[in-house]
């Protein structure tokens, strides 16, 4: 072995040990499957995929392109009521909001506007209208986007200046399985992790180190959904 040679382990990450949400060093190997690797922050309890390991934005554009989601579809529409009906009743009538992460199919705003609210879309791919990110609302919809946040810290840091004073920001995404904090089994065996887009991971307690970070309330809904009041 040569001064160069890197020691190799089957538990010791190659990758940089920083947390790409809170900047804390604690980080350590979680697991690992065919493709990727996954590290685990023990300050946030963020999971997170390695950036040198994720996908180019040419192919993130071209997986994306594949989604299907109809607006029309009575499933899909369901899915998305997890979000909508918990943060319809935070509303004030007339209250208007932004759908971050809109994707090649915006529905969440249609059901927003059949349950009378205004919804602008915003999609860094597909409604990349950079001007409504200057404006603050009275509500931001977030659904199945924040796991697919590539700079965690920025990333939270620009939704949550979409969101005006007593607002809220409701926000979906498939939380980390409970069981999997301490052991790698659950998470192993989680489809949600194999979407090659998706590449940070987020428990409850992760959601809790955001709210307190930015000084707002977090509550969540279900094993989904999280509503963040300001
Ligand atoms: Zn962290
Ligand atoms: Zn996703």
């Amino acid at each position: 072995m040569t001064d160069t040679d890197q020691p190799t382990s089957s538990v010791t990450s190659q990758y940089k040990k920083e947390c790409p949400l809170c900047s804390s060093q604690t980080v350590q190997f979680f697991c690992k499957d065919r493709r990727r690797e996954y590290l685990r922050c023990s300050s946030c309890s963020l999971i997170f995929v390695p950036a040198p390991l994720h996908l180019t934005i040419d192919e993130q554009k071209s997986r994306y392109d594949l989604h299907r989601n109809d607006s029309e579809d009575p499933g899909y529409r369901a899915f998305l009521s997890r979000l909508v009906d918990p943060l319809v009743e935070r509303l004030a009538p007339g209250a208007r909001g932004l759908d971050f992460g809109s994707g090649p199919g915006p529905t969440l705003s249609l059901l927003l506007e059949e349950r009378g609210f205004s919804v602008q879309n915003y999609d860094p791919f597909y409604a990349p209208d950079s001007t409504l990110l200057k404006k603050r609302y009275d509500f931001v919809a977030c659904s199945e986007t924040v796991e697919h946040f590539c700079a965690p810290a920025t990333d939270w840091q620009l939704l949550f200046s979409l969101v005006g004073t007593g607002g809220v920001a409701a926000v979906m995404t498939a939380f980390v399985p409970a069981e999997s904090e301490e052991r790698a089994g659950s998470f192993a065996g989680w489809r949600y992790k194999d979407d090659p887009t998706h590449v940070t991971f987020y428990s409850k307690e992760t959601f809790f180190w955001i709210a307190e970070k930015f000084g707002v309330k977090a509550e969540i809904v279900g094993e989904s959904v999280v509503l963040f009041s300001f």
